[in-house]
């Protein structure tokens, strides 16, 4: 009885060793995304602002339902048709479902060094200067695990992310602003990549646009299999900042068909295929005025500290849209991502506890 007992812990570990020993997690951001949009869809004061869209008609046309379960599915798909279904999101406010900062600025370099690290700096990191992070994120922590050691790899539109994943130290390579692909033996798509990049001129001076780094990324994934990729996007924020409502909406609707593609790529991969699990979230949230706190965050933009987490993944429960009460914090994602792969990250009191799977 008691051998049996033992073979049956033995391999129920060895079990549970094996399905996180395969696993991979592709961790996605989209740069100050609200939840009001994610779960909302288009914002009925912003919609038909002319001061903030183009063509309202055409963006309407687009955009705009009347049912807010269609107009937010209108908005991001993959979101409300597949991982609504199949997995968990967190962040919907109207049922008490929330996501906060638990850093106290709410703006880029601190939110994603939280996401990242797993705790709030605010004594060392309080600007987007391009600062290496004086702090470990959970990618180096996994790059230094024997199973992962070079099967980890960042892409960003932002050109500050080689800082904040501390890409010197941490070993970890960030392709990220307008880096090009540096590789000795480029494919076809790559060249293709690297001309575009310079041939298209961006209208920020330290982002590109996601396409390029979305491809960037999916072409080191084809060529490496990474075990874990972090994705960072960046259009939403900047288009938000530059008052383009029309943009903001647009980039999402097109960031949510690139994680769909990635998905879909993931699951027609042997590697990836039921053992890839999908995190995404927003470094912060904006602001709600229509004139005009909801181009903005910060500390003094009321709600800028409201966020929301996605995933999707096998080892999850479907329990889809979160409506019970409850309060998850941006410190919660890096252990998260490491417990997904079958790790314990606590590298001090401060980090947030994984957010259960089942
Ligand atoms: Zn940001």
């Amino acid at each position: 009885m008691k051998t049996s007992l033992t073979l049956f812990i033995f391999f129920v570990t060895l079990n549970v060793w094996a399905q996180s020993n395969n696993e991979n997690v592709f961790l996605i951001t989209l740069d100050g995304l609200r939840w009001q949009e994610l779960f909302q869809g288009a914002d009925s004061s912003l919609v038909g602002d002319k001061d903030y869209v183009k063509n309202i008609q055409e963006l309407k046309s687009n955009f705009w339902k009347d049912d807010l379960i269609a107009r937010r599915r209108a908005l991001m798909p993959f979101f409300w048709e597949v991982i609504a279904e199949n997995g968990q999101l967190f962040g919907n406010r109207n049922f008490q479902s929330k996501v906060n900062c638990t850093n106290q600025q709410w703006f880029s370099y601190p939110g994603y060094s939280e996401i990242l690290c797993g705790f709030a700096d605010d004594q060392r990191i309080t600007s987007n200067d391009k600062i290496p992070n004086p702090n470990v994120t959970v990618l180096e922590f996994l790059n230094q695990q024997d199973q992962l050691k070079g099967k980890i790899a960042a892409f960003g539109s932002w050109d500050v992310f080689p800082y904040i994943v501390n890409e010197g130290r941490s070993g970890v390579p960030v392709n990220a602003g307008f880096e090009a692909i540096q590789q000795p033996d480029l494919n076809e798509r790559e060249r293709l990549l690297n001309s575009l990049q310079k041939q298209i001129p961006s209208p920020w001076s330290t982002v590109r646009f996601d396409g390029l780094t979305y491809h960037i990324a999916k072409e080191y994934i084809k060529r490496n299999s990474p075990r874990v990729v972090y994705i960072a996007f960046g259009e939403t924020d900047d288009f938000a900042h530059d008052g383009h409502y029309d943009a903001y909406l647009k980039s999402a609707r097109q960031t949510d068909a690139f994680i769909k593609d990635l998905w879909d790529y993931a699951q027609s991969h042997p590697q990836y295929k039921d053992h890839t699990t999908l995190v995404i979230t927003t470094d912060h949230g904006r602001g709600t005025l229509p004139k005009d706190t909801w181009r903005s965050h910060g500390t003094k933009i009321n709600g800028a500290d409201e966020i929301w987490i996605a995933i999707l993944g096998p080892q999850l429960s479907t329990t889809g849209e979160m409506k019970i009460k409850e309060q998850l914090y941006q410190n919660q994602i890096a252990a998260t991502v490491a417990n997904i792969l079958g790790f314990k990250y606590q590298p001090n009191d401060q980090v947030g506890a994984p957010i259960p799977l089942k």
